[in-house]
């Protein structure tokens, strides 16, 4: 774009050309939407040039008014949306319908980006000519950081990293829904940990601490990536195996079970070894929902408690 075609677009900052900016004193409602702080306000020709920002536009670029004024709408954003094209499909969407309004990345300053809320709503003129759009834009990088903290916070569980027992209970819900609907096999196993009440009692709740940690790293490097695996409470923990029925599911809780037995928990008191047990229950006209499974898992853990501990067991009926 020529800085002649900007420049002769930049009669259309004129209010009197925009329907709804002429207000009865088009100099003070100028003035207060250039003093708006806390919002980006800019409008923008037919063109895509932008025309007129505020003093929120300059807070939430970081740019001099130089740097902006006059330039395409493009300068807004990051390398990345504009390799992606994304400026000009704002701009067309809005034309197209009127109106556009989502979330994406916009440029900060030299190199960094923030996360913008944009509205953007086309001008026209009296005649309804189309001369250019408004837009309002809101730094959301902020909001959105909190809130991931928010649902981190309360969907993990903090002493391993793993989903707590609600969020495991939501994602093995929604896999065990596609498994039912695709008449997928699945298996869900629950593990409990050998006598790790000694562990507290002989080297202190610290080092029981370090041990379910050690659990945790271990079920995730034995888990396969479409696996859900989640601490349920206490010293037990819980698994969803999609597409594995009894006799697989078998087979990857004995080879966790042996990875867990073989290696040793680092703790201060020195290279520990623990053992769990493992309960299998898979999925059946039996056992077809979470409750059932977990149920079966459970009866199957205790058998394995009762034959001796550090071993996998099924519940079949
Ligand atoms: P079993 O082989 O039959 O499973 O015996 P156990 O000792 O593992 O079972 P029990 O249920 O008697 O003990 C579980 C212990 O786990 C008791 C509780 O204090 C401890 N525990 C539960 N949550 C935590 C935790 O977050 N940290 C630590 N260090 N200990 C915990
Ligand atoms: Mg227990
Ligand atoms: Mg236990």
């Amino acid at each position: 774009m020529t800085s002649s075609a900007a420049g002769g677009d930049l009669r259309a900052v004129d209010p009197r050309r925009f329907t709804g900016l002429l207000a009865e004193s088009p100099l003070a409602y100028a003035a207060m939407v250039q003093s708006i702080s806390g919002f980006g306000v800019y409008l923008i020709d037919a063109r895509g040039n932008i025309l007129t920002w505020n003093h929120g536009a300059e807070l939430q670029t970081g740019l001099t008014h130089d740097e902006i004024v006059r330039q395409p709408y493009a300068a807004l954003f990051d390398d990345a949306s504009r390799a992606a094209g994304l400026p000009g499909q704002i701009l067309g969407f809005a034309k197209y319908h009127g109106h556009y309004s989502d979330e994406h990345w916009r440029r900060r300053g030299a190199d960094g980006r923030f996360q913008a809320l944009a509205t953007l709503d086309i001008v026209r003129d009296t005649q309804g000519t189309h001369t250019g759009f408004v837009e309002v834009v809101r730094d959301i990088t902020a909001d959105r950081k909190r809130e991931k903290a928010l649902y981190t916070q309360a969907t993990t569980d903090t002493l391993t990293g793993l989903p707590n027992r609600g969020h495991f209970t939501e994602k093995a819900e929604q896999e065990i829904e596609r498994a039912r609907r695709y008449g997928d096999p699945l298996s869900v196993a629950m593990l409990d940990v050998d006598h790790f009440k000694a562990v507290n009692d002989n080297y202190g709740h610290h080092v029981g601490d370090i041990a379910l940690q050690h659990v945790a790293e271990v079920l995730r490097q034995s888990a396969r990536k479409i696996d859900i695996i989640g601490r349920l409470g206490g010293e037990e923990f819980a698994m969803v195996l999609p597409r594995a029925n009894t006799q697989p599911a078998i087979e990857f809780c004995g080879r966790t079970r042996i990875a867990l037995y073989r290696s040793r928990v680092d703790s201060p008191a020195g290279p520990l070894q623990i053992s769990a047990s493992i309960g299998v229950a898979t999925l059946s006209r039996e056992a077809p929902d979470l409750p059932s499974l977990l149920e079966r898992a459970d009866k199957a853990l205790y058998k394995a408690k009762r034959h001796g501990r550090n071993r996998v067991e099924t519940w079949l009926v």
